[in-house]
């Protein structure tokens, strides 16, 4: 077997064995599509969001931020057509009642893209092919359209006015509270406002680990531009010569393999439509790229026709090779105005901006949205990083080091002298001031090196006899096993500079 490449029930596995994730209230046998993040997961995810917010809002001048409600006014998913129309489409087992996701049925059985087929067309093929239940091979019954929010109520008394819904997207807050962000933070055309938060669906047959649950977090940007100015995209020099894979509604109709180009010729040959939505697709890309992933596992897929939502002109969804095949990491969607004009039609509100160019009232367009699930870059830069290192024979997790969960672990070389298990303590009482540091005095020193690699903690830090003599301690890269002697009073310095991109070996005495 390859070590290096996992599937995603081996993903699992080592989540759980690690620390990283657990299965939801395993202990009375879990609950399908809910997952609990133990210590060294919810520092990988909340590093995660954070980088994310660093780089797309704080960062940037033309993007704000809000953290909204997870309970709205029901009249907000009636308004965003979420009531009528957020429906995937569900068949049973006529005999032992297992329900499944039509076109995953369909999927997973005949091997075919099955990407916006509607509710006939799928009812067809199962008649057509006589697919059975995946479980017990009895007959399935008709397919029929099931909607994924979440309901509860509000109040002690239980009344059809009473019942609300648990966001099953964060984007509608932002367009909720378009009007008080906008007006607070004075932002002019084109902005952003950006929101992490939980999001919800009673998703049909959550599976694949942490890829389809039914509670999981969106990291989304609505970007509004004004709508006589969407092709003037001030930042589009900055990405012109990015390449991409790319894999464009025609090349999926005339059966053609996606391409490798820069968006530059995206824009020539009208590949992509609109320079906004070029620049978000590339940034988005770059910022996994930047942060450790592989390119090479990455494409752009553009939405063929029957499988726009009902709000979007244009939609790409930015697509990882996982090991179950190449699925959405995020959808990039071009929302036009429909939102912000559904809300003002519903609520009476005015959403509009006054243009000081034309004197007159506009509707913006959310040229795009960028929409992330957290847990699946979450799967994204753990598959990348998982590495097995035939010669040291143990994993390597080799996360970029903003986002490992542990950044600097510390090891007396002995556990049974106590000034130097003190000399120890000192230094890691002084780094856990900058980073998250564990301490680590059992076992030997290669069993200890072996746990932090498994975890992807960046550097170790050894302090030995010497030490105590000549105030120096050994560091040890997590990525080469290379290590340098440095004085203790530079240490926070150098593993500064280390973290920072510097090479290990130049910033301290190489050791043999
Ligand atoms: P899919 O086609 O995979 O069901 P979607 O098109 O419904 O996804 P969007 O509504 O575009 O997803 O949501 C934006 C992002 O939120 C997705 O790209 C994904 O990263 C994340 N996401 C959506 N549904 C789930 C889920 N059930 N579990 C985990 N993440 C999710």
């Amino acid at each position: 077997m390859d070590k290096s490449k996992l599937t995603i029930e081996e993903m699992a596995v080592f989540c759980k064995r690690k620390g990283f994730v657990y299965a939801n209230s395993e202990i009375y046998g879990g609950i399908a599509g809910f997952y609990d993040f133990g210590h060294l997961g919810v520092e990988l995810k909340n590093n995660i969001k954070k980088e994310w917010w660093k780089t797309f809002v704080q960062e940037r001048d033309d993007v704000v931020g809000i953290d909204g409600s997870i309970i709205t006014h029901p009249m907000v998913w009636k308004a965003s057509g979420h009531v009528d129309g957020f429906t995937d489409i569900l068949v049973d087992c006529r005999k032992c009642g297992s329900r499944f996701r039509g076109d995953q049925l369909i999927q997973d059985k005949l091997k075919i893209e099955t990407h916006g087929m509607q509710l006939e067309e799928i009812s067809k093929i199962l008649k057509e092919k006589k697919l059975r239940c995946a479980k017990c091979g009895s007959d399935l019954g008709e397919p029929k359209r099931f909607n994924l929010m979440f309901n509860t109520n509000v109040g002690p008394v239980q009344t059809s006015s009473s019942a609300v819904f648990l966001r099953p997207e964060t984007a509608q807050v932002i367009f909720a509270n378009f009007k008080l962000v906008q007006e607070n933070a004075r932002l002019k055309l084109p902005f952003g406002i950006a929101q992490i938060g939980k999001a919800f669906r009673n998703e049909i047959s959550p599976r694949d680990f942490l890829f389809r649950m039914r509670e999981f977090e969106q990291m989304e940007i609505e970007y509004f531009v004004h709508p006589d100015k969407q092709e003037e995209c001030n930042f589009i020099d900055e990405v012109l010569d990015y390449e991409l894979n790319v894999y464009s509604a025609d090349m999926q109709k005339n059966d053609k393999a996606m391409e490798k180009i820069t968006i530059k010729q995206c824009l020539n040959k009208k590949i992509i439509k609109t320079r906004w939505h070029a620049y978000w697709l590339a940034l988005m890309h770059k910022w996994f790229v930047e942060f450790g992933a592989n390119a090479e596992h990455f494409r752009i897929r553009q939405h063929v026709k029957d499988e726009l939502s009902h709000y979007a002109l244009d939609t790409w969804d930015l697509e990882y090779e996982f090991p179950f095949g190449w699925k959405e990491l995020q959808g990039l969607s071009n929302r036009t105005d429909f939102d912000l004009k559904k809300h003002m039609e519903h609520s009476k509100s005015d959403l509009t901006i006054f243009d000081e160019e034309t004197k007159k009232k506009i509707v913006p367009h959310v040229i795009c949205e960028p929409s992330q699930g957290v847990e699946r870059a979450f799967l994204v830069f753990l598959f990348d990083a998982y590495s097995y290192d035939k010669k040291r024979d143990n994993v390597v997790l080799k996360l970029h080091p903003k986002l490992a969960p542990i950044k600097v672990g510390i090891f007396p070389l002995v556990s049974n002298k106590a000034d130097l298990v003190k000399k120890a303590r000192d230094v890691y009482d002084e780094m856990k001031k900058e980073w998250a540091c564990t301490f680590d005095l059992s076992g030997s020193i290669g069993r200890r090196y072996a746990r932090a690699d498994e975890t992807g903690i960046y550097a170790t830090v050894t302090i030995d006899f010497e030490s105590l003599e000549d105030e120096s301690v050994t560091i040890r890269s997590r990525d080469t096993t290379e290590q340098v002697r440095v004085k203790i009073s530079e240490l926070k310095d150098v593993l500064k500079k280390y973290m920072d991109g510097e090479k290990l070996g130049k910033l301290g005495k190489k050791v043999e």
